[in-house]
This record gives structure tokens, C-alpha cells and sequence, in this order.
């Protein structure tokens, strides 16, 4: 589903380079910020873009982010797919609704989603960055 979906020319998010579904992703300026984030979260340092080859393969990116020795992975699994969601769900908004947010605002809002998620029953999630939650 992933590497099927129907792209616009440009990428929404940045307005520079071509869509494609790794671009919007992983390679997006705005993504990439958006993960350099998260990547300070507990645990989650492999998901840091500084990292990454420059990989066409989404599904070879998304093995390489949610392996880890330890238990986080699936925690991990829960949370990019999470933030892949987010993403085109604000790329919709932007071809749909005409409506933008910047990073810092997407970011707050994904943080909130996180949350929800955890109240949900997300326990993975939960024991993997649950801790930011916590004053
Ligand atoms: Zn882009």
C-alpha cells in the first residue's frame, strides 16, 4: 500500500522536490525534522534521519528504524507507523483542505496523538515512550 499510493507532482510538505513515497517519508525536509525529534524521545535514537542511508527501499527504511536488540521494536513499529500516518494525514490537509501546519505545531499534535494512542491500550508505546508524559 505503501509504495501504491497516488502522488501529486511536487511534495506538499516541502514544495520542492518530486512525491514519491520515500521522499514524503523519510527524505522531506519537513519529515526529516519532524523524525529528528522524535528521535529524542526514550529509546529512540534509531529513528534519528542523521543515520540513514540514502535508501529508496521503504520497507528496508522501516526494518532499519524498528530493529533493535531488546524489546522496544514493537513500540518502535507502533510509533513510525504512527508518524507515517501523521504525515500523510497532513499532506492530505494540504492538497484537500488547504490547510498547513508548521513542524513545531505537527509535532505538538503528533506528541498528543501519542498520548491518545497510550490511553488506548497502546502498551507498547507505552513502555517505550510513555516516560514524556510522566511530570
Ligand atoms: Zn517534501
Amino acid at each position: 500500500m505503501l509504495r501504491e499510493w497516488p502522488n501529486s507532482y511536487f511534495c506538499p510538505l516541502c514544495y520542492r522536490n518530486l512525491e514519491t513515497a520515500f521522499h514524503l517519508v523519510a527524505e522531506c525536509p519537513f519529515s526529516k525534522q519532524v523524525w529528528s525529534v522524535v528521535a529524542t524521545w526514550p529509546f529512540c535514537s534509531n529513528l534519528s534521519p542523521d543515520g540513514w542511508t540514502a535508501d529508496q527501499d521503504l520497507q528496508k527504511w522501516f526494518k532499519l528504524l524498528t530493529t533493535v536488540s531488546g524489546h522496544q521494536g514493537k513500540g518502535l513499529q507502533t510509533l513510525v507507523l504512527l508518524v507515517i500516518w501523521s504525515l500523510w494525514k497532513e499532506r492530505n490537509n494540504r492538497i484537500f483542505k488547504q490547510e498547513e501546519l508548521s513542524a513545531p505545531r505537527f509535532i505538538a499534535l503528533l506528541r498528543d496523538e501519542v498520548r491518545t494512542w497510550i490511553f488506548a491500550g497502546a502498551k507498547h508505546l507505552d513502555s517505550l515512550v510513555g516516560s514524556i508524559f510522566i511530570e
